[in-house]
Parts: structure tokens; C-alpha cells; sequence
């Protein structure tokens, strides 16, 4: 459904971006760029991150439940590398919903009485649809359905995410983080063979988001730096993110391009564009 908003409600309000994620990191890959290019462009920009990222790696790689392991000092560690992402992506507003991360589908954590993937829905998109209604975002961005890659916290990041967008009714334009097929299939063709992949890991044929739903795609080329020196601030999740070892043609190709699935639009927007304000400016 499209509605003109003739009456200047929401027209004349200060263009905002706002982007829920799981994790300190998670900012980077699918929305770094919208955040450098928009933040450039004079838009302000909100970072919600919903956990501490207390499931990440310990000082030399130490993995949670390893003997080693601070669930303190790892998410105190990685909210100061979000800090820093946050300075080389110059997003205007960070913000902390400060839950405990549950890691990876199947860990011990999953079990934690406070990991966010725990937390009832309503409690936490009440926490969420306050800063909507702080900062007003015209377009918001989060995962899709799936999260987009099963990870239970990205998952909550998404019900929540949708439920504050309704419960509010604040966004105009809602945007779903898309990882094209095909882009994954080329990466990991690319991985395996240089060897950082292994070699009996199969892509499960339904991994990342079919062409035909990617509706937005932005051109944030000019922005590639920024995004590897964001990634590096998370240096003490290195060991998890291959992009980092990746030669810079393959890092510049990966980086170039943001693509996201509109769910939902109030105004009126070309149904393939280039830009998640497409209908919003004057
Ligand atoms: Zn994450």
C-alpha cells in the first residue's frame, strides 16, 4: 500500500537511517556502507546493537566455554571495537540494548536465562520502540526471517526489529539486510580455493536471498575503506571473519555493493532503486 503523506508529517522530519543488529560486528558487512555514505550525505544514523557479543573469541582465539574464556572482558573488548567500527563508519548514534549474546545455534549460551534469543519479544521491542520514537527513522534496516543465516540472536534482532515497526508505526520504509545468492556462491567458490574454506563444506543450496526479492541495491563503492577499517576494529574476531584475509580486488568486489529486500514502503518507490530514501526526499 502507498500513502502520500500530504499533511508534511514525516516529510519535513530530519532524514534518518536506523539499523538493528545482533552483534558488535554485524554492523560492517550488510549496512557499513549505507551508513558511510548516508552519514556523508548530511543523514543521521542509528546503530541499535542488541547484545554485548559475550559468545565471541577470548584474547588468542579462546572460544566460549574453553578454559580462558571472560564472558566480562570479551564483551567489554568487543563494545570498544564497536566504538572504534562505529568512528570509520561515521555513524552518528550508537546504542546498546545490552543483552547477553546466546551464540551459535546449539552452544551451551543458547541456554542462558538472559541471552537476548531468550528474552520475550514484547519486553524487548518495547526497549527498541523507544529509540524509534527518539529518533523518528524514516527507513530501518534489519535481518530477514531467518536471520539472515540462522543464528538465533540475529533471528530476534529481526521479531523484534518488526514488532517495535508495528507497534509504532514509525518507519516508512522497511528493509531487510539481502546476501544475493549468487555473490555467496562467488565468495565461497573463492574461499575454497584459497584454501580457507574446507574442502568437504558444501553451500546448502537455499543459502542467502534469491535474486528476484533483492528490490534495493546501493552503490556505496566510494566506501569500501571505510568498511575494511571498520572490520579491522573488530580485530579480536579475525579468526571469524574471512573477509579480512581476502586479497583487496576480492575485498573491493565484496564491499562495493549493499543489497537489501523492501518489505514494507509507505511511498512511493520504484520497485528496483538505487537508494533506501528513494520517495523520501523532496
Ligand atoms: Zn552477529
Amino acid at each position: 500500500m502507498t500513502v502520500n503523506d500530504t499533511a508534511g508529517d514525516g516529510m519535513d522530519r530530519e532524514l534518518t537511517l536506523m539499523a538493528v543488529h545482533a552483534h558488535p560486528d554485524d554492523e560492517v558487512m550488510g549496512t557499513g556502507g549505507v551508513f558511510a555514505k548516508y552519514a556523508a550525505e548530511g543523514v543521521r544514523t542509528v546503530l541499535v546493537t542488541c547484545t554485548n557479543g559475550e559468545q565471541g573469541d577470548g584474547p588468542g582465539g579462546v572460544k566460549p566455554g574453553e578454559p580462558g574464556h571472560d564472558d566480562a572482558a570479551v564483551a567489554e573488548r568487543r563494545l570498544a571495537e564497536l566504538r572504534e567500527s562505529v568512528g570509520h563508519l561515521g555513524i552518528g548514534h550508537l546504542e546498546l540494548l545490552g543483552y547477553r549474546d546466546s551464540g551459535m545455534v546449539g552452544w551451551e549460551g543458547n541456554g542462558h536465562p538472559d541471552a537476548f534469543a531468550n528474552v520475550p519479544v514484547e519486553s524487548a521491542a518495547a526497549r527498541l520502540a523507544e529509540l524509534m520514537e527518539r529518533y523518528r527513522p524514516q527507513v530501518i534496516v534489519t535481518y530477514d526471517e531467518n536471520g539472515n543465516y540462522g543464528h538465533p540472536d540475529h533471528i530476534q534482532a529481526h521479531r523484534i526489529a518488526v514488532a517495535a515497526a508495528e507497534m509504532t508505526g514509525i518507519p516508512d520504509k522497511l528493509y531487510y539486510v539481502a546476501v544475493p545468492r549468487e555473490r555467496i556462491r562467488e565468495m565461497f567458490e573463492f574461499l575454497r580455493s584459497s584454501g580457507m574454506a574446507p574442502d568437504d563444506f558444501e553451500l546448502p543450496d537455499d543459502f542467502g536471498t534469491p535474486e528476484e526479492l533483492v528490490t534495493s541495491v546501493v552503490d556505496v563503492s566510494a566506501y569500501v575503506e571505510n568498511k575494511l577499517k571498520a572490520l579491522q576494529a573488530h580485530a579480536s574476531q579475525g579468526e571469524n571473519i574471512p573477509m579480512l584475509q581476502m586479497p583487496p580486488e576480492a575485498q573491493h568486489r565484496a564491499f562495493s555493493h549493499e543489497f537489501f529486500t523492501r518489505k514494507t514502503s509507505r511511498v512511493d518507490a520504484p520497485d528496483h532503486e538505487d537508494d533506501l530514501f528513494a520517495g523520501l526526499r523532496d
